[in-house]
Formats: structure tokens, C-alpha cells, sequence
């Protein structure tokens, strides 16, 4: 695959583009509809498709993620969307990651960018993550504990090969392909070429599981040696943790496996000012899905304090994938802005004065357009 192609190239109707919106739950609504509002103050003709997904999904169609969602998603190409609770315990699966399965979104982009205005221990951190999206612990092969598929694991293990694992454990599979460390791979550096990025790092732990993670840091070295004008450097993914803590500004693109990559960019976002300003998107061939890296918080749901700045940054990258990068430039530099003023602050940037409600901050964004 051309990693190149993966971004912004897609035959989107160059006039009128339809976006599926997915509000989402929790705080999904509010971040969402401050998000639409945004985009819909540029009047650049996008039409949205809205559908529900998540709880209200399951409410109406029993299910949290009803086929007809993906069939607008596959219709329209790109998404936007809103986060979505995983219900603990209720036999569904988490729909971001059946979501990002079914449409084959193998890469999960999370740039954290430290605006100014905004708190944060460092004065320059410009990172991007890139994570494997489609593998590893997530994958879904799971034995449940004292299942009867669970007692065959262990019979097998014991018998064939002399492994033994506590009567009362359960086991979740980490399966690394060689084909999927390769595309997130070559994307990784694809996307520091085109964005003249410096280096790609990348993370593994492949001193205790070898043959996964072993895997992963061979191909990742083997596809290095094709893109010599990148620099690169394989750490330990404990090591990495401890350089992002410590001196982040030398940090530049990131390429993870699934699970280290969802711990690290949520590290990443606390190195920018955390959660409610770290975007994301979920990239494949063919299909592009929108949205911040923080879930649906329902601590703090339906009461205007969710900060919709992580879902409108992630509307930034969704217009520049649809060709509209001055929309998109503009909307960046309104946030911006506002971040840079310090007038309009939502609670979680720990204002000083009044904080701010999501729409508060909606609009405060508009003013600056
Ligand atoms: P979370 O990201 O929802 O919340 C973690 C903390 O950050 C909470 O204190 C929350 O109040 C705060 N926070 C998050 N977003 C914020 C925002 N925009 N403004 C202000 N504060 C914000 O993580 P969680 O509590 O572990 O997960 C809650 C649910 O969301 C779970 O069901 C989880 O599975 C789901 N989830 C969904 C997605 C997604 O839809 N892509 C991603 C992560 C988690």
C-alpha cells in the first residue's frame, strides 16, 4: 500500500461533501454539537449525515452499532464522531474498536501540539502518535476465566507444551502480523516525510514478548532502512514513557502498537494540556473516521463542562482530508486564539476566573473565525 494515499486523496464529492456524524454519548452530544456549530459557521456546504451509535443506539435498535451507521460511513467515506461508552459487562464489544475493525482504520493519529496560553509543565511539545489500530491485545481473542475454552487453553498449553497457567486466570491474545506492523510502519514515516518531521520513534517491548513484539521491531528496522532520509530510533516502550516525562520537546512522530499506543497518546495529551485538547482520527484505504482521543466521560455529562476543543481540533483534520485546508487553517487559528487569550476557559484548563461552558467556548471560537 502507498501510505501516502491514505490521507486527503480520496474521491470526496469536491462540492457539496456529506459527513456521517456520529454525536456519541455521554459528553459526545455537547462536544458535537459545539463542533457542528463550528464547522457550520464557515458555510463551506458540508451536509451532515447523523447517526446514533453507542447508547442510543442500543435504546432504539438494540444494538450500539447498527449496520445502517456503517453503511452511511462506507457511503460518505468520512465521520465524524462523537466518543461512545463501552458498556461494562452488558456482552457488547466496544464499537470504537468494531468500528475501526469493520471499516479497516489500521491507523490511529493523535497529534499533540502545546498551544500557547495554554498550562502545561513544558514550553515546546509537538508530538505525533501513530498507532497500530487494528491488532494486538484488542484484537478480541479472549478466554474467559473458568470457561469451558479456557480449561481446553490450559489442557493444550500443560500438555503440548509443558506451559501452566493458574486454574483461576483468563487469557487475552496478542497477535503481531508482519503485514500490519508494516503498513502502520510505512505510514508512520509517509506521514514524517510529508510533514518534514524529523524522526519517527519507535515503541516496543520486545525483550519479553519476542515474538510479538520481537516481530514489530524487525519489521519496524527492516522498513527504517527504506526511508534513510527520517531519522529513527527503537526504544523500550518503558524507556519512551520516561524520555515524554522528562525532556517531550525531543519527541517528534511516535509509531505504537495498539495498546502502548492508546497509553502513550493519552500521556501525550497530558503533556498539551490534557484530554480535552487532543484530537484524533482513525485513517484506512478507503474510509476516514474523526475523533478526539477522550471518551464519553460521564462524570461530567449533560452539564456544559466537557471542553470541545479535542473534538473541533479533530474537525481541523477532518476538513484538511477533505480538501478544505484554509476552512481548516482557519478554525485552527481560532482556537488558537482563544487559548492564547485566556479570556474563555473551559474547567478543566483550571481557569481563573468563571469557567467557561462548551458552548461558551463554541462560540468564543466562532468570534475569532
Ligand atoms: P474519559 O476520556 O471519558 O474520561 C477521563 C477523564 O477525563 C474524566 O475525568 C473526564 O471527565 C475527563 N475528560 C474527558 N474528556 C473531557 C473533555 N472533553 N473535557 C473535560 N474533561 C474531559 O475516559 P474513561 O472515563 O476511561 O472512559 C469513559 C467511557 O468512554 C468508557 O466507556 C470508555 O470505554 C469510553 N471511551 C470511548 C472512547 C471513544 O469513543 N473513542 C475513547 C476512550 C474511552
Amino acid at each position: 500500500m502507498e501510505a501516502s494515499r491514505v490521507v486527503g486523496s480520496a474521491d470526496y464529492p469536491q462540492s457539496m461533501p456529506t459527513v456521517t456524524l456520529i454525536p456519541g454519548d455521554g459528553i459526545g452530544p455537547e462536544v458535537s454539537g459545539a463542533t457542528r456549530k463550528v464547522v457550520d459557521a464557515l458555510a463551506c456546504g458540508i451536509d451532515w449525515d447523523v447517526h446514533q451509535a453507542g447508547i442510543p443506539a442500543i435504546e432504539t435498535h438494540a444494538n450500539p452499532l447498527p449496520p445502517h451507521v456503517l453503511d452511511s460511513i462506507r457511503e460518505n467515506k468520512v465521520a465524524l464522531k462523537g466518543p461512545v461508552t463501552t458498556p461494562v459487562g452488558s456482552g457488547f464489544r466496544s464499537i470504537n474498536v468494531a468500528l475501526r475493525q469493520e471499516l479497516d482504520l489500521f491507523a490511529s493519529v493523535r497529534p499533540c501540539r502545546l498551544y500557547p496560553g495554554v498550562p502545561s509543565h513544558f514550553e515546546a511539545v509537538d508530538i505525533v502518535v501513530v498507532r497500530e489500530n487494528t491488532e494486538d491485545l484488542y484484537e478480541g481473542t479472549e478466554f474467559e476465566q473458568g470457561s469451558d475454552e479456557m480449561e481446553k487453553l490450559r489442557g493444550y498449553l500443560k500438555y503440548e507444551h509443558n506451559f501452566s497457567i493458574a486454574a483461576d486466570a483468563g487469557v487475552s491474545v496478542k497477535p503481531i502480523s508482519i503485514s500490519a506492523t508494516r503498513s502502520i510502519v510505512e505510514y508512520a514515516f509517509e506521514y514524517a516525510k510529508r510533514h518534514r518531521r524529523r524522526k519517527v520513534t519507535l515503541g516496543h517491548k520486545a525483550n519479553i514478548m519476542r515474538f510479538s513484539d520481537g516481530l514489530w521491531l524487525e519489521t519496524g528496522e527492516a522498513m527504517a532502512a527504506e526511508y534513510r532520509d527520517v531519522g529513527f530510533e527503537a526504544l523500550q516502550v518503558d524507556e519512551l514513557a520516561m524520555w515524554l516525562a522528562w525532556t517531550p520537546h525531543d519527541m517528534d512522530v511516535l509509531v505504537l502498537p495498539n495498546l502502548y499506543g492508546d497509553i502513550i497518546s493519552d500521556l501525550c495529551a497530558g503533556l498539551v494540556g490534557g484530554l480535552g485538547l487532543a484530537p484524533g482520527m482513525n485513517l484506512g484505504k478507503e474510509y476516514a473516521v474523526f475523533e478526539p482521543t477522550h471518551g464519553s466521560a460521564p462524570d461530567i455529562a449533560g452539564k456544559g463542562l466537557a471542553n470541545p476543543i479535542a473534538m473541533i481540533l479533530s474537525s481541523v483534520f477532518m476538513l484538511r482530508h477533505l480538501g478544505l485546508d484554509e476552512e481548516g487553517n482557519r478554525v485552527e487559528k481560532a482556537v488558537a486564539t482563544v487559548l492564547a487569550e485566556g479570556k474563555v476557559r473551559p474547567p478543566d484548563m483550571r481557569p481563573r476566573g468563571e469557567p467557561a461552558t462548551t458552548d461558551r467556548v463554541a462560540d468564543a471560537i466562532i468570534e475569532c473565525l
